[in-house]
């Protein structure tokens, strides 16, 4: 029968009750500190990684990214009914400067008007 020889990556680690070391399949590590799942030590003992997990963090940056996002849009949809109200107000000024022009300066309105 032929012999298999595989190569694991393997991350060490250290039981937080009894200290022994141990070793654990790199995917797996990595699953266990994004899940916050338990795990155990060859002697049994149950342990999980603490603090946020990698889904906690990433899960709080979206949410921060998402609240920043949000924050941008209303501040651009602000600025841009600002606009409108803006370029409203210069096509009524442009009217009012029209019939004060048609009303004061009616020879020169005409000569534009010819031209
Ligand atoms: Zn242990």
């Amino acid at each position: 029968m032929p012999n298999l020889l595989c190569t694991v990556p393997m991350v060490e680690d250290r039981c937080c009750v009894c200290g022994q070391f141990f070793a654990m399949e790199g995917k797996f590590h990595e699953k266990m500190k994004q899940d916050g799942d338990t795990f155990h030590c060859p002697q049994g003992h149950a342990q999980h990684f603490i603090g946020p997990t990698d889904n906690d963090v990433l899960r709080e940056r979206l949410k921060g990214a998402q609240d920043d996002l949000e924050r941008k849009s209303v501040y651009l949809k602000d600025k841009l009914s600002h606009i409108v109200v803006l370029h409203r107000q210069r096509a009524a000024l442009a009217g009012v400067i029209t019939k004060l022009r048609k009303k004061y300066e009616p020879e020169r309105f005409e000569e534009r008007k010819s031209k």
